[in-house]
């Protein structure tokens, strides 16, 4: 069988992830990255792999099975997304939870117009950690779902605390905290307040001359961001940063607790800790890629999320083998 013909809309630290995710699923080939960029400024991970124009993308239908979108959920992938399912099968990580029914629609209706299969929302959260909530709920009709994210650094968040006057640089890490998590475990099922399920921990390199206090003031006291919850602010130097906060780790957990009877309590959990944020949601996209080029030869259209996708329609092997192997 010919290996499925994959490209990447957008080279940042997804498009990247994807890129590597590929060396390792034997089954599919990199067929190339496009970019709004000028293509010679990229540097691919593999020497070779073809870097085109965005704009060459419509004339290239043919040399595309599935077409993976890297875009940012926040500027690109509303717009990207719809014009591309028009043209080629996609999958994409869009995770503006509130805005996921629209951009659905958006995306749903091109796809369909033009008999593409477009998959939405695929990753971490929204993606593997949907899933564990829909199981959840669907298992234990009766209980609480609890969500935690972390440790892991918070791009939204560390952009607000590099917009602050007087900062220089810095991160901000999102931590569960441990008794919340313990509680939840031991099949309690407590009312959490934002503030009792996460702290957040800030790293900032100072700029010269501005007043500490009046940084950790401004940080622990934006609103949305960090006055909800008890943030600590941590002062480090510019080569700290670097040597110490280059990584993007995250992860978290989902947990469903609930009861079948009077006497018994049932909890189910689903963790993750990643070295790379971006990494791991490109592995995850990457999967789903698979499962995308399946349900378009099947004559599924439009678009889809991971609630639609049967879980061995992700693997590369066949039914027969998963029904002996993994069964
Ligand atoms: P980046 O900011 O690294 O990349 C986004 C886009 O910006 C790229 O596609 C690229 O487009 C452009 N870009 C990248 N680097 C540069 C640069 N140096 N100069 C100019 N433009 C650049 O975002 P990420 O890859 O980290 O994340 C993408 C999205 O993935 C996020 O917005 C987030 O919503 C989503 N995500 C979803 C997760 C989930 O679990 N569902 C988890 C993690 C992320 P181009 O090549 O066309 O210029």
């Amino acid at each position: 069988i010919s290996p499925i013909r994959i490209a990447i809309a957008g080279h940042g630290n997804l498009g990247r992830g994807v890129e590597a995710a590929l060396t390792r699923n034997a089954d599919m080939q990199l067929a190339g990255i496009y970019t709004r960029r000028p293509p010679a400024q990229l540097q691919p991970l593999t020497a070779g792999t073809p870097v085109h124009a965005m704009d060459d993308l419509p004339g290239h239908a043919d040399r595309i099975d599935v077409l993976i979108l890297c875009g940012g959920s926040k500027e690109d992938l509303p717009r990207q997304g719809p014009a591309l399912a028009a043209l080629f099968n996609t999958v994409d990580s869009f995770d503006t939870h509130a805005r996921i029914p629209d951009y659905f629609a958006a995306v749903d209706a091109p796809a369909r117009a033009n008999r593409k299969t477009a998959l939405i929302s695929a990753g971490w959260d929204p993606g593997m950690f949907s899933i564990q909530r829909v199981m959840g709920e669907a298992l234990l009709p009766e209980g609480a779902t609890y969500t935690f994210w972390g440790k892991g650094l918070s791009q939204g968040h560390s952009d607000a605390v590099r917009r602050v006057p007087g900062v220089a640089g810095g991160v901000q890490y999102t931590v569960p905290v441990p008794q919340a998590v313990e509680q939840v475990r031991s099949g309690s099922r407590p009312q959490l307040t934002t503030r009792q399920k996460h702290t957040r921990e800030c790293f900032v390199v100072l700029a010269e001359g501005a007043d500490a206090d009046a940084v950790r003031q401004a940080i622990v006291t934006m609103p949305h961001y960090f006055d909800e919850y008890d943030t600590t602010v941590t002062f480090i130097t510019a080569e700290e940063l670097r040597r110490e906060h280059g990584a993007m780790p995250h992860g978290g957990f989902v947990i469903r607790s609930g009861h079948t009877s009077a006497g018994n309590s049932q909890v189910i959990e689903y963790g993750l800790q990643l070295g790379s944020n971006p990494e791991f949601t490109a592995s995850v996209l990457v999967a789903y890629a698979r499962a995308v080029h399946r349900l378009h030869q099947q004559g599924q259209y439009g678009a889809k999320t991971v609630f639609d996708v049967a879980p061995g329609l992700l693997s590369p092997k066949s039914a027969d083998q998963l029904r002996a192997e993994l069964l």
